[in-house]
């Protein structure tokens, strides 16, 4: 975009530059603004009145709501009974005003409120220069000098619209300064022309940073001076505002060096970076003492007004180019693709083509991050932009979305059988081992591949397509890539559907518990229950946890849930053991890893408890095996923390993960639960029999109760019960029951 906004900049310049008088370049410049911005509507005020229109009439304007826009303090505007989308930028200099633009589609984008402020400075600039000529002219016709002027007004004219040609081509900024003062010199007919700047670390320094007709020795003891004490620039400097020293080698402000150099005559006048002054341009004669009439005060304004328009300008590339690229591995930024995108749209559309994208997330990221830490991290994204550019071909773009998100551009391509390829090349060369820092680490990735005509379709559903499609992918194993197809949306449109219920589910309550009982395997008695949640969906019926939940925890929304679960849980146990006799009950809660993130859960549970008035020792908190695997650092202080209230943690799914030794000793656990799918097994296969012994074993070596899950047969507890397993739960006793049925089995009516 970067490219794209100089040359429509250029382009501006020239045309208002070349109109003969103001209005001509009003109209003009509006123009020009409608054409580059996309936009229908175009208004320009100068002072007040509406200077020029284009698609809509002027008497239907109001200037002052105009100025609003400029100002930024309106984004939408009814014109002529039509409602647009707005922005502006003010003029200022001696004929304040603002250019505004709206169109009917999409709103403005920062790039475009950037360029319509370039087009603005460019605009008043050029008016000031018409208007310094007109007025001549004016005096010129009175005065009968007309001849003379008109001459070295056109002049003027031409020198500042070379200058404005050379920052609108982003000429480096010394030559445009070199340009500046040698150009200020030469028109004003004097030897002498300096700019200088204040130093960015210390402002009270300013430096000389380019100038005509200094002697060397001069020169060199001018180059850096102390603001205070530099004399008639330091004057205008400090005061923001013009010095003229008509008879130099007379005056109390000279500076000694200077007057030996013969200097005669000074002007100085401020520049300005963004409104604030940054330095001066200061111009002088040897040749004696001098007048300093208007016109040539206005020339030197108008000098000082390009450096300050070439200073903004750089400063403004500066941070475009931040803006449009990433500083990590240097590939275009999301903004610059986005960019990028609709011109390849533009283009493709003339050339009755088509644009593809790739769009490419890193599979296994985050661990890598984790484990081998940022800097592992960064070198890995380096990396993967290095690869991901050579499987390109010159015309295509690759782009770093953002995280471990890469985007890759296709423009004019004809069809998928172009960009397949493309996502095959960039699968293989990320399935090649990197080597971060010393450390070799295997990486893959995933691709989602979208094309479409350009007729009728823009680039951001292109890149939603090829997201869908990425997210495809990665669901479909990883490491592969995916096409997009229209059921995508659909299928994201129903996850998108089940996410509004969920979130509806929550604010109304819509969640049940069912209760499952924990069976002493030897003596048949109920020890325990499992809380185990349920969805009671108005319009679907019962959506089973492993329906919901992942969602859920996907969305933060697993917190409110398990909260609720929690004491739910907890309240009805609490008064089923009032009514019990014998020894208490304990209840058994899920809990995910998001929730264990919640800095605050020890207190939820600590509260939970003293609601209901369970007893800490009767409640269970599961957890995953995964969830200790992926653990944070936190939620080992965490488990800690819930522990230190007489609770008992539970390994679930016990077998399934992986490592799972070791994450036995090191965190606090009270009781293993076996996985259903050893006790699957436990009847007929001898291996699977033999593992889940060990697993009771080694529960018993470190002190740990042990759950068998999922007993669905006698043959299935005999084994188990041999085996010396504690605890069990199953459809063979009971499956999970509303509270209703479980008061019924805990309290038979007699
Ligand atoms: P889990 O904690 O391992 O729970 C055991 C699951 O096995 C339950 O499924 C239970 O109904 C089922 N089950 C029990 N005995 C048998 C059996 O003999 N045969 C068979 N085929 N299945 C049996 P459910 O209720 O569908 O829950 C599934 C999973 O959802 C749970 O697995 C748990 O991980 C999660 N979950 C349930 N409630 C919550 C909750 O409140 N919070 C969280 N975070 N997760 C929950
Ligand atoms: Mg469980
Ligand atoms: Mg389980």
């Amino acid at each position: 975009m970067g490219m794209l906004a100089t040359q429509q900049l250029t382009d501006f310049l020239s045309v208002v530059a070349d109109r003969p008088d103001g209005p001509a370049a009003q109209h003009a410049a509006v123009e020009c603004a409608v054409r580059a911005l996309g936009a229908e509507v175009a208004v320009l005020v100068i002072e007040g009145h509406v200077a020029a229109t284009i698609g809509v009439p002027a008497d239907q304007v109001r200037p002052a709501v105009l100025t609003e826009v400029a100002a930024g303090r309106r984004s939408l505007l009814h014109l002529g009974g039509t409602a647009y989308a707005v922005t502006g930028a003010a003029l200022g200099g001696q004929a304040p005003g603002a250019l505004v633009v709206g169109r009917t589609g999409a709103d403005f984008t920062d790039e475009d409120v950037c360029l319509l402020r370039g087009m603005a400075l460019v605009l008043e600039l050029s008016l000031q220069a018409l208007h310094v000529i007109e007025s001549e002219r004016r005096q010129a016709r009175e005065n009968g000098r007309l001849a003379d002027s008109l001459q070295e007004r056109q002049r003027l004219f031409e020198h500042l619209t070379r200058i404005q040609r050379l920052i609108a081509r982003r000429a480096p900024l010394q030559q445009i300064l070199d340009a500046i003062t040698a150009g200020a010199a030469e028109l004003l007919d004097l030897e002498m022309a300096s700019l200088n700047l204040l130093e960015k670390d210390d402002p009270s320094v300013g430096s000389m940073v380019s100038s005509v007709g200094f002697a060397p020795e001069v020169l060199a003891k001018m180059k850096r001076i102390p603001l205070p004490s530099a004399g008639v620039a330091g004057l205008a400097v400090l005061g923001d505002e013009l010095i003229m020293v008509e008879d130099y080698a007379n005056s109390p402000i000279a500076i000694p060096e200077v007057v030996r150099s013969r200097l005669k005559a000074v002007m100085a006048i401020p520049v300005h970076e963004n409104g604030t002054v940054v330095g001066c341009l200061t111009v002088g004669t040897y040749t004696g003492p001098r007048e300093w009439d208007k016109p040539a005060q206005e020339i030197l304004r108008a000098f000082a007004e390009h450096v300050s328009l070439a200073l903004t300008d750089a400063r403004t590339l500066e941070a475009m180019n931040e803006a449009f690229h990433d500083s990590l591995t240097g590939l275009a930024s999301r903004a610059l693709f986005q960019a990028r995108m609709d011109r390849a749209f533009a283009t493709a559309e003339q050339e009755d083509a088509g644009v593809a994208m790739l769009f490419v997330d890193l599979d296994r990221f985050k661990v890598v991050n984790d484990s081998l830490g940022h800097a592992a991290g960064d070198k890995l994204l380096v990396l993967t932009a290095e690869r991901i550019k050579k499987c390109l071909r010159s015309a295509d773009m690759a782009a770093r979305l953002g995280g471990d998100e890469f985007a890759v551009l296709l423009p004019l391509v004809q069809g998928l059988e172009e960009a397949v390829p493309v996502a095959r090349r960039i699968l293989e060369a990320m399935r090649e081992p990197f080597d971060l820092n010393g450390k070799e680490a295997f990486i893959s990735c995933s691709v989602g591949v979208a094309h479409s005509v350009a007729r009728g379709h823009d680039g951001q559903e292109l890149m939603v397509s090829a997201d869908l499609a990425m997210y495809q992918a990665k669901k479909q194993g990883k490491d592969r890539y995916e096409i997009f197809e229209p059921a995508m949306q659909a299928v994201f449109q129903a996850g998108l559907q089940m996410e509004a219920d969920l979130r509806r589910a929550v604010v109304r309550h819509e969640f049940e518990l069912r209760y499952q009982p924990i069976v002493h395997l030897k003596t048949g008695e109920i020890t325990g229950l499992e809380a185990l949640v349920r969805w009671q969906h108005p319009e679907r019926g019962i959506i089973p946890p492993l329906d919901f939940i992942p969602l859920a925890e996907e969305t933060g929304m697993i917190v409110p849930i398990g909260e609720w679960v929690l004491r739910e849980a907890c309240r009805q146990a609490a008064r089923w053991n009032e009514r019990r006799d014998g020894k208490p009950l304990s209840v058994s809660v899920n809990m995910s890893a998001v929730q264990l993130e919640q800095a605050d859960l020890p207190e939820v549970v600590a509260s939970a408890l003293s609601n209901s008035g369970l007893p800490a020792t009767s409640l269970v908190i599961e957890l995953t095996e995964s969830l200790l695997v992926d653990h944070r650092p936190s939620t080992l202080r965490q488990l800690e923390q819930i522990k230190s209230l007489g609770v008992r943690l539970a390994i679930d799914d016990f077998g399934t993960g992986y490592s799972s030794l070791a994450y036995l000793r090191r965190f606090p656990i009270d009781i293993i639960k076996i996985d259903k799918s050893f006790v699957d097994d436990v009847g007929d296969v001898p291996a699977a029999a033999a593992l889940t012994l060990g697993i009771i074993q080694l529960g018993q070596a470190l002190h740990l109760s042990t759950i068998a899950e999922g007993i669905e047969d006698a043959e299935q507890l005999s084994e188990l019960t041999d085996g010396n397993c504690e605890l069990g739960q199953g459809y063979y006793f009971a499956e999970p029951l509303n509270d209703v049925d479980m008061g019924e089995l805990l309290f038979p009516p007699s």
